[in-house]
């Protein structure tokens, strides 16, 4: 039998009710916001990401599937939607002097590393609008993203983290700085950010590694590099989410893998999926058009990650199946089902406004946490042979991979909980 291609998705039919079902979620609420589909193209010259995404990405560095038409050309599957959409709208006559807001879904292709939430065959919806250049735009696509959320019910579990770029200068200016900063460390540097400073600086404050993290501390910061009228249009966005109520954080790191955008960039990121965190990314890309060869258009938009979105929609059913909790108490071993009981009383009187649930039913530890993980309860809680022998209360962070596993006294425990969820307000 051959077999499918390693990181193609193959979707089944029980997959597929729910594939549905998300996806007319999305494209009913980008419908309702007035944006118009497009369909775009699998293949593409090669050149067009090359300059469009950028040559120095990871996408455009080691990430397309190229290859070599019959007549020598070279093309390659589309690993996202953005550059594809100018070419086409602009190929088209539809940026001229005009706005327009569209949307495309369908796969991607990237060759990356497949694991849970990362594919090289993937999907994603996309919204863009070109034409328009103010802070409200940037908000509405926001609040397109969060009302697909709400639509979906996985609004909770999705934070929204933005930051600004700042003018392509600003951007250039903090580049240069960035390097200097950096070339006499670059021996400290891991080894993907040792190739980055010459190629792609600003990814290097994305890396994952705490060392490189490190480093970054003292690093010049780009804030102080944004020009006055990205900040006014930051402002600007941020007022208007807050009219709107929408919740968000800024990131000064957040700089996105692309090459195109400039000013502001967003993302929402769960932490419900391990790793594959961002569920939807975007931001503004004023030069692109221009970088394409056409008249300087504004442009903003952002692609959700269908396959992330799937897989969100899924655990959101499970909990609610499940029914939330903010703590659970496990019962690793019967014998301890008393101090279980006593363990989950003290908590309610101590955290009077968390929901305690103490497990029933059985099973091994693992299976436990597992029920807990899909009761959504930020902590984990038991008592075991061990942690009797040492008078201690066990504790797991469930959504804090940082934090982890610790054993504290029982007092420390109740208030390490009670600190935790004060500090999440
Ligand atoms: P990541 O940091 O996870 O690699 P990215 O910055 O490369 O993401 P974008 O190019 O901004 O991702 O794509 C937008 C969204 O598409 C991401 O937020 C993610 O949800 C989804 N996505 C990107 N790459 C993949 C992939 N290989 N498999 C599944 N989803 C993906
Ligand atoms: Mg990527």
């Amino acid at each position: 039998m051959v077999k499918a291609v390693r990181g193609m998705r193959d979707i089944l039919p029980e997959q597929a009710r729910r594939w549905d079902l998300v996806e007319r979620a999305i494209t009913e609420v980008i419908r309702g916001h007035a944006y118009e589909a497009i369909r775009l193209p699998l293949l593409e010259f090669t050149e067009l990401f090359a300059r469009g995404v950028g040559e120095t990405t990871d996408i455009v560095e080691k990430e397309m599937y190229t290859l070599a038409d019959r007549d020598g050309d070279s093309l390659s599957l589309r690993p996202e939607g953005t550059a594809s959409s100018v070419r086409m709208l602009q190929e088209h006559g539809y940026l001229y002097n005009q706005t327009q807001r569209v949307f495309y879904a369908g796969p991607m292709f990237r060759y990356e590393k497949p694991q849970k939430g990362r594919y090289r065959q993937f999907y994603q919806i996309g919204a863009e609008a070109y034409g328009l250049s103010g802070p409200d735009i940037d908000a509405e696509l926001i609040g397109l993203g969060w009302a697909c959320w709400q639509a979906l019910g996985i609004e909770s579990m999705v934070r929204l983290e933005i930051n600004t770029l700042g003018s392509g200068d600003a951007r250039q200016q903090y580049r240069s700085a960035l390097v200097s900063y950096l070339s006499p460390l670059v021996d400290q540097l891991d080894e993907d950010s040792r190739r980055r400073l010459h190629t792609n600086p600003m990814r290097i404050l994305d890396s994952k590694n705490p060392e490189t993290q490190r480093l970054l501390e003292n690093a010049p910061k780009l804030p102080d590099f944004v020009d006055a009228q990205s900040i006014e249009h930051f402002n600007g966005l941020k007022d208007l989410l807050r009219g709107l109520g929408i919740p968000f954080q800024e990131n000064p790191n957040l700089v996105r893998g692309l090459d195109y955008y400039t000013h502001t960039v967003f993302e929402w990121i769960t932490d419900d999926l391990g790793a594959q965190g961002a569920i939807c990314a975007g931001g503004r890309y004023d030069g692109l058009v221009e970088r394409l060869g056409g008249r300087a258009t504004p442009g903003v938009g952002f692609a959700i990650g269908l396959d992330r979105a799937v897989l969100l929609h899924e655990v959101a059913q499970e909990r609610a199946a499940e029914g939330a909790a903010d703590v659970y108490v496990c019962v690793p071993d019967q014998q301890f089902l008393e101090a279980a009981m006593q363990t989950a009383q003290a908590l309610r009187s101590g955290l009077p406004h968390q929901r305690i649930r103490l497990h029933m039913g059985g099973g091994n530890l693992k299976k436990q946490l597992k029920k807990a993980d899909a009761t959504g309860a930020q902590v984990a809680v038991w008592v075991d042979q061990q942690s009797a022998d040492e008078d201690v209360l066990t504790l797991k962070h469930l959504r804090d991979a940082v934090l982890g596993q610790e054993s504290l006294s029982f007092d420390a425990g109740v208030e390490r909980l009670r600190q935790g969820f004060v500090a999440q307000g």
